[in-house]
């Protein structure tokens, strides 16, 4: 089957889905994005993601393109044209092509470009992962400022996928001044007890949208949240520790730069608060 994906108002086979190569996002990295999963053919925490993607364009001086009931109606056009049953939608709006390349912003704004498109992943929620843990590297952060605007500039973490993979691990931690920042494409914890412990939210981390949803369920189920950075030594000495995504959902962290954390296999709290949120986001699955 031909996927079928959007482009600027059409819905089209992705061999006919064009963009010219003036365009921003392609020659500047002007745009930004977000990953919505899809569970059983329905968006997980599709509010989130919406609210995250006004406030990222917002940031960089974007209009959004659209209302929220819009880009659901689009995300449910291609979750049923493409038959997603698990997977995953992403959306990017840049900043348009302004016709020649330039620094300068165009003013006043012209019309951004818009795609979104599917990946199925079957089984996406029984990732095998879940039951053996990753194993994480840590490298320095050398992103720019504003990570908190979920931008479509991606080198430096998959620069970072890419050291993992070389050094035969899953994945890399960012370390900033000694401390924690978030992995390449997720926001980090460890655990001490009862005692859930990540990064408070600021310009050097993204606000994940599972991170959001975790915490909240985490104090549900009376755990104790403390957010604030932490070093490496500490997730090597720490009880538990986890990343959370919009599509790995919950996974266990058993290994930091060669340490095992903990006893080295998947922790009894993280794999609780990983079937806590998979039973919640399914019911408000939309
Ligand atoms: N941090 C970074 C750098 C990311 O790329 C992501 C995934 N987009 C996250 C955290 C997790 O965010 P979310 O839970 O919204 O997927």
């Amino acid at each position: 089957m031909t996927r079928t994906v959007y482009l600027n108002g059409e819905y089209l086979p992705e061999a006919e889905a064009k963009i010219s190569i003036f365009d921003r996002g392609f020659l500047m990295a002007d745009g930004v994005y977000e990953v919505t999963s899809v569970l059983g053919g329905k968006l997980i925490d599709f509010a989130g993601h919406c609210a995250r993607l006004s406030r990222s364009l917002a940031e960089l001086g974007m209009t959004n393109p659209h209302t929220d009931a819009e880009w659901q109606a689009i995300h449910h056009e291609l979750v049923t044209r493409n038959a997603v049953i698990d997977g995953m939608v992403y959306l990017q709006v840049t900043r348009g092509n302004p016709g020649d390349r330039s620094f300068a912003f165009p003013d006043p704004e012209i019309a951004p470009t818009v795609v979104l498109f599917t990946q199925s992943n079957p089984g996406l929620a029984d990732n095998p992962m879940a039951k053996t843990g990753m194993k994480v590297i840590s490298i320095p952060d050398v992103r720019w400022g504003r990570r908190d605007i979920k931008t479509v500039q991606l080198l430096y973490p998959s620069m970072g996928k890419m050291a993992a993979k070389k050094a035969g691990v899953d994945d890399s931690w960012f370390v900033e001044d000694g401390h924690v920042t978030e992995g390449t494409s997720n926001n980090a914890y460890i655990i001490k007890g009862n005692r859930i412990i990540t990064r408070q939210l600021s310009h050097d981390i993204l606000h994940g949208i599972t991170r959001a949803a975790v915490l909240r369920f985490a104090v549900e189920a009376q755990m104790e949240v403390e957010e604030r950075p932490f070093t490496i030594a500490e997730a090597q000495g720490a009880d538990e520790a986890f990343i959370t995504s919009a599509s790995a959902f919950v996974m266990p962290v058993v290994e930091v730069d060669g340490v095992a954390v903990g006893t080295g296999a998947p922790g009894k709290i993280a794999a609780r608060l990983r079937e806590i949120y998979l039973e919640e986001m399914l019911k408000s699955a939309i």
